[in-house]
């Protein structure tokens, strides 16, 4: 394979190339690359698709790309020899460069962005390139004999393999980086130049012979002849433009199936709360809104199940589909109830009737698997003759609801300003879901930094409001609200989510905050909900245990303390510190401390407040911080703000954590990442 053989009439053929072919072999290459990108970018987006469907789809296009360059590069090829190829091969060379495709593309997808997978990917693709590149050429039925030059076929594979490593960095990078065009075909490009310089290498160590006169004087005599490929050109043409195509549909529909998953409801297919949001921005005004409000849908829910909470919902959808005009719009907005909006006055009018209609009827039960229901409801309508913003009728549809003396008598109450107010209370729990959706509630990062080494050890997520009424709300003012509410449980959720997401990422950036703590309000501590959220969003996010904390408070543990002290058993026992939070503000504080299984104590800011001023604060801080060591816990001390506490603190045996203003303020990402930086300066000068 390696040597000419030791005879003496050996003649040399030398071939040459068609410059347009090779030319359309690169452009093949990159068209393959091209689509291919274009489909990773949906592995990356968690759609309505399986990952594995653009994975599956990814490889294809870019292994049928590596196979029709090389067959493509090879009808470029022109020798004084008649050439054909073996079909069976020739499919069979397509497996090793979907396969290969499949992996790198894989690992170029894995959340672990350390060096060794990619080695591994490049290996793997490099070599499947080549394995298909010398399949090809096997598959080759040629009236000569060649023979490979090792060193550069050994090149030709080292080509693919330090290409393919090179393309798949730049595959993840355009992940990263940006969503532009103009990296996508970079990329690309990047990718094709890889797969065809391997070719051509490939094709320099080849070397094609002949034996004896008679052959040689054939070949002096004969013209030059080319692969025949166009039936395969034809194919690799429609067959990468049909995956492009297919990407292209799948990706509209992806995005399609998307929108209604997240603006409609699943049972009723009606539009839903998100989407009452957007048209309230859209169509902005209307006569009337009523809210229909099923007061005891979670009580039926609890005694019978889901299945009779649906039932009562297609029922209620069923008889407004059967009583409004057809025109009418109507939404499901939350669980146990519909919205609906009036744009025209006569439509109004009618609407405002109907709903009487709907009221009569639902006073008497429905049955359901025998069973008779009452469902107890009101409707609420707020409507004008003049055009109102739908925001305002809707805020007064709430006030009716929210009214004391509202009660679920299948009644249809209209607004009253004199007797309806809605206070800043309500319409902050009222907007929490939209701002949880448009990102007004974000989250900011407050260090907590190890004295002795100057080392950031953790950070602590603490949730930001900007309301777009009322501007920066304090989460002092809202979390009780939510908790009121009933809110909180949500954006908590929502906050463990962020924050994982936040991990992930700092992950990739290889940026050191080794633990984020998420403060957990009282009531949800011990709710199996927070436990299912913890371990969904760890999953999705590939978090570590370790790199979550959470903090909860002595009111909380107060609250239940049987239920807390297995709920934070369970969380230790997957890897998960506990903090118990603002320590020493509570009743009794130092009992709980042997009792619960917390691994660290946050002392609350009031015991460093006066310190070092006031001696007994002083005592008392130390003494705190000692027997807190001594019990063996983490000790955080939150809100010094000044040198002198500083030094005060420096000055103990075993330094604590320190949180607060001293060292930095909560920080948005991007002010964190700024702030990482000027910290290193400081310490690298
Ligand atoms: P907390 O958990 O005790 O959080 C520490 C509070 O002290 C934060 O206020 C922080 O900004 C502030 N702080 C930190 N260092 C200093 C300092 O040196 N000086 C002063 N004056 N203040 C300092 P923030 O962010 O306004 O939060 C207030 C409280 O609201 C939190 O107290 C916590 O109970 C609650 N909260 C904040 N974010 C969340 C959250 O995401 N979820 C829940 N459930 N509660 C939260
Ligand atoms: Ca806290
Ligand atoms: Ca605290």
């Amino acid at each position: 394979m390696f040597e000419l053989p030791a005879v003496g009439d050996i003649h040399i053929v030398e071939g040459v190339y068609s410059v347009p072919l090779v030319l359309l072999s690169f452009v093949i290459a990159f068209w393959a690359s091209y689509t291919a990108l274009f489909i990773n970018r949906r592995i990356q987006k968690n759609g309505f698709f399986h990952k594995n469907i653009w994975l599956a789809m990814a490889s294809l296009a870019m292994g049928l790309g590596i196979w029709s360059m090389h067959f493509i590069g090879m009808s470029a090829f022109k020798l004084p020899i008649h050439m054909e190829y073996y079909i069976g091969l020739t499919m069979l060379s397509m497996i090793p460069s979907v396969m290969a495709s499949y992996v790198a593309f894989y690992f170029a997808n894995s959340k672990n962005k350390k060096l060794l997978p990619y080695s591994i990917a490049g290996i793997f693709m490099g070599l499947g390139i080549a394995l298909m590149h010398y399949l090809g050429m096997a598959a080759m039925k040629i009236d000569a004999y060649y023979v490979y030059k090792p060193k550069v076929f050994i090149a030709s594979i080292l080509i693919a393999i330090a290409a393919s490593f090179a393309a798949l960095y730049i595959f993840s990078a355009v992940k990263i980086v940006t969503d532009k065009l103009i990296m996508k075909v970079v990329a690309a490009l990047l990718m094709a130049i890889a797969v065809t310089s391997m070719h051509y290498t490939g094709m320099k160590a080849i070397q094609f012979y002949v034996v004896g006169e008679s052959a040689l004087n054939r070949i002096n005599n004969s013209e030059l002849h080319s692969m025949d490929i166009t039936w395969m050109s034809i194919f690799i043409t429609v067959g990468v433009s049909s995956l492009f195509i297919l990407a292209y549909l799948t990706n509209k529909l992806d995005k399609y199936v998307e929108h209604r998953i997240q603006n409609f409801d699943g049972l009723t297919q009606l539009p839903n709360q998100k989407q009452f949001t957007n048209d309230q921005k859209n169509i902005k005004t209307a006569h009337l809104v009523a809210i229909i409000h099923i007061h005891n849908l979670e009580k039926y829910i609890a005694s019978y199940g889901y299945y009779f909470g649906d039932e009562i919902i297609r029922k209620v959808h069923e008889l407004l589909g059967k009583l409004l005009p057809e025109t009418t719009m109507v939404y499901r907005t939350e669980a146990n109830r519909f919205a609906i909006v009036g744009t025209t006055l006569d439509q109004s009018d009618q609407v405002q009737n109907l709903l009487e209609g709907v009221c009569a009827v639902l006073m008497r039960p429905l049955v359901i698997d025998e069973r008779n229901l009452t469902v107890e409801m009101v409707c609420a309508v707020s409507k004008s003759t003049e055009k109102k913003l739908i925001q305002e009728h809707f805020s007064n549809a709430i006030a009716v609801l929210q009214a004391p003396d509202t009660e679920y008598k299948h009644e249809v109450i209209e607004y009253n300003p004199e007797k309806h107010t809605f206070n800043f209370e309500s319409q902050l729990s009222l907007d929490v879901t939209n701002a949880m959706e448009n990102n007004d509630l974000f989250v900011v990062y407050q260090p907590k930094v190890d004295p002795t080494r100057n080392e950031v050890v953790g950070l602590e997520a603490l949730i930001r409001w900007k309301h777009p009424i009322y501007g920066l709300v304090s989460p002092g003012v809202f979390i009780p609200v939510l908790e009121e509410t009933n809110k909180i449980s949500d954006v908590t959720d929502w906050i463990i989510e962020k924050v994982c997401e936040q991990i992930a990422e700092w992950d990739q950036q290889n940026i050191p905050f080794q633990q984020v703590s998420i403060n957990i309000p009282g009531v949800y501590v011990t709710s199996p909900r927070l436990t299912k959220t913890l371990n969904e969003s760890l999953l999705k996010y590939h978090v570590q245990t370790n790199q979550l904390e959470l903090e909860i408070t002595e009111t909380s543990v107060i609250h239940d303390i049987k239920n807390a002290i297995l709920a934070v058993k369970n969380f230790r026992s997957k890897g998960i510190s506990v903090a118990l939070d603002d320590f020493g503000t509570g009743l009794s504080s130092l009992s709980y401390l042997k009792e619960i299984p917390i691994s660290t104590i946050k002392i609350d800011k009031s015991f460093v407040d006066d310190v070092p001023g006031s001696p007994k604060d002083a005592a008392i801080l130390k003494s705190i911080v000692t027997l807190c060591y001594s019990l063996d816990l983490n000790v955080v001390i939150e809100g010094v703000e000044t040198e002198q506490q500083m030094d005060f603190i420096q000055m103990m045996d075993k330094q604590p954590i320190v949180q607060g203003y001293f060292y930095s303020k909560p920080l948005t990402t991007p002010q964190f990442l700024e702030w990482m930086n000027e910290q290193a300066m400081i310490e690298s000068k």
